[in-house]
C-alpha cells in the first residue's frame, strides 16, 4: 500500500489506508486505545481496540480505516487496524514530550535539541521560520532582486573592528563573514539590485538575549535610489509582503503561541534618532546613556511610542551620528555630523540596520582616511568604486531576530536550531 499523509484524510473518508510518523502520545483505556500520529504534513488520532504496547517517541507504521470524527479537534480518526514499530526507542527519552508546553530551563531545551525541536510547539518556530525565509526570497524576486551567495571565508575582516573569528586557512590566517557587505555592494554594479540569506559570523562576547555569534542575515542591496528614503521604503514594502504571508500561511504555528501577527503599516513612521530620542525622554523619562547611541531600553520605548502615537510596531530610525556608522556610509549632506543610516525597530528591537552608501571613490577614500580605517587588504572592494558604481543602499536583517519578537520568545536561541554562544559550539 501507498503512504498516505495525514494532511489528505478528506479525500480519504471511509478508505483504508497506510499512514507513518511519531507517535506524540498514547492514551489507553479498558477497551480502547489511542495513538496520537504525527508525520511531516498533520497530526491525527487513531484509534485501536487493544493496547498496542508503542510508546510515544517510536516511529510507526499503521494501517487502518478513515473516519469522519466531529469531536475530535482534527474532524477526522483513523480506525486502526494494524501498528508496526518501524523504529524503537533504546533508551527514555530525556523529558516527558506528551504535554503541550515542554517547560524546559534554556540549556535542557538546548542540550537536547535533536530531541526537543521534535516537540509541537518547538517545531512550529521552525515552520514559521521556513516560510519566512521563502516569503523573503518570493518578495525579493518580485521586487526585481537577483539571489546571490557571497564568501564567508574572507582574507581580511570586513568591517574591521574586532569582532571577527580567525580561522586557520592553509597558509594564511582567514576571517569569517561579519556581513556580506563589501560583496553586496560589489553585485549591485552588476545585477543592480541583489539579496542574499546567508551566515553572519560575529565574535562577540555577549550574554543578552538578541545575540548569538552564528546567526542567519538576510540582506538587500539596490541600485540607482534617489536617497535612503527610497531604501526604508522597499525595505517596509518587503516587511509588508513577508508577513501577509507568514500570517496567513503561518496561521496554525502563530495559534500555538496565541500570537496574531498586525499588518507591517503602509507608512512606517521614521524618526531622526536625535528626535526620539527627545521624544522619549519627554514621554517616558527615559535618557540613552551617552555611551551608546540608543540603549536596548530606548529601542523598547521608541517601539511603545511608535505603537502608542502611530499603532505601529515598526518604527525606522534614521541619521545615526556619523562616529558610530560604518566608513561606507553616506554622511547627510545637509549635516555631516549625521548619516543616512538608520535601524528599523520591531516591537522595540533592533531587526536591521541599513543606510545609503557612499558610492563615489573620492568621497569614500576621504571618509575611510577621517575615520582611520585602512585600506590595506580592501582593494578589490575600493576599486568597484572607480568603475562607475550607482548611488545606492541597502539593509541587513537578522532572520532570527524577526521570529524572536513575532513568537515573544525569550532568548534568540530559541529561534536558532543548534545555536552558538560563547560557550556553546554543540550539538
Ligand atoms: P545590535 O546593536 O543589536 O548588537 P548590530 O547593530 O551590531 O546589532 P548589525 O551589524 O546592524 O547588528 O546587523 C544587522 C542585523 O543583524 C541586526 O539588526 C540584527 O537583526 C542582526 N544581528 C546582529 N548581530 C546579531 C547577533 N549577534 N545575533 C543575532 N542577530 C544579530
Ligand atoms: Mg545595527
Amino acid at each position: 500500500m501507498e503512504r498516505t499523509l495525514l494532511n489528505q484524510m478528506a479525500e480519504n473518508d471511509g478508505k483504508k489506508i497506510l499512514v507513518e510518523g511519531r507517535v506524540l502520545n498514547t492514551r489507553n483505556l479498558s477497551n480502547v486505545s489511542f495513538v496520537i500520529l504525527q508525520d511531516r504534513a498533520a497530526t491525527i488520532q487513531c484509534v485501536f481496540e487493544k493496547e498496542t504496547g508503542v510508546k510515544p517517541g517510536e516511529a510507526v507504521s499503521i494501517v487502518g480505516t478513515v473516519k469522519k470524527e466531529p469531536r475530535s479537534k482534527y474532524g477526522y480518526e483513523i480506525q486502526g487496524e494494524t501498528l508496526e514499530v518501524v523504529s524503537k526507542l533504546v533508551e527514555d527519552l530525556p523529558f516527558d514530550m506528551t504535554k503541550n508546553e515542554l517547560n524546559l530551563n534554556l540549556d535542557t531545551l538546548l542540550d537536547h535539541r535533536p530531541v526537543s525541536l521534535r516537540h509541537p510547539k518547538v517545531q512550529a518556530i521552525f515552520r514559521l521560520y521556513d516560510i519566512l525565509l521563502k516569503s523573503y526570497e518570493m518578495v525579493m524576486r518580485e521586487e526585481g532582486f537577483t539571489e546571490i551567495k557571497t564568501p564567508k571565508l574572507l582574507g581580511s575582516a570586513t568591517e574591521g573592528g574586532a569582532n571577527f573569528f580567525k580561522v586557520k586557512y592553509f597558509e594564511q590566517e582567514a576571517t569569517l563573514a561579519q556581513s556580506p557587505q563589501f560583496y553586496k555592494q560589489i553585485m549591485v554594479g552588476v545585477f543592480e539590485r541583489v539579496f542574499e540569506i546567508g551566515s553572519v559570523f560575529r565574535a562577540e562576547p555577549h550574554y543578552t538575549t538578541r545575540h548569538v555569534n552564528e546567526y542567519i542575515g538576510i540582506d538587500g542591496e539596490m541600485g540607482f535610489i534617489k536617497d535612503f528614503r527610497d531604501v526604508t521604503e522597499m525595505l517596509g514594502r518587503v516587511m509588508r509582503k513577508m508577513f501577509a504571508a507568514i500570517a496567513t500561511e503561518g496561521k496554525q504555528y502563530l495559534d500555538l503561541y496565541g500570537v496574531t501577527l498586525m499588518d507591517v503599516p503602509e507608512k512606517i513612521p521614521h524618526f531622526k534618532l536625535a528626535e526620539i530620542k527627545e521624544l522619549i525622554k519627554k514621554e517616558y523619562g527615559h535618557v540613552v546613556p551617552p555611551t551608546t547611541d540608543i540603549d536596548p531600553k530606548g529601542e523598547l520605548f521608541a517601539g511603545q511610542y511608535a505603537k502608542e502615537k502611530f499603532n505601529s510596531d515598526f518604527v525606522f530610525i534614521t541619521h545615526y551620528p556619523w562616529s558610530d556608522r560604518p566608513f561606507y556610509t553616506m554622511p547627510d549632506p545637509e549635516n555631516p555630523a549625521e548619516t543616512l543610516g538608520f535601524d528599523l525597530l520591531y516591537k522595540g528591537m533592533e531587526i536591521a540596520s541599513g543606510g545609503q552608501r557612499i558610492h563615489e571613490y573620492a568621497q569614500l577614500i576621504e571618509n575611510m582616511g577621517k575615520k582611520g580605517v585602512k585600506p590595506a587588504g580592501m582593494e578589490a572592494y575600493l576599486n568597484v568604486f572607480k568603475y562607475a558604481m550607482p548611488p545606492h543602499g541597502g539593509w541587513g536583517l537578522g532572520s532570527e531576530r524577526i521570529i524572536q519578537q513575532i513568537l515573544g520568545l525569550g532568548s534568540i536561541k530559541e529561534a536558532v536550531l543548534f545555536p552558538r554562544d560563547v560557550k556553546r559550539l554543540a550539538p
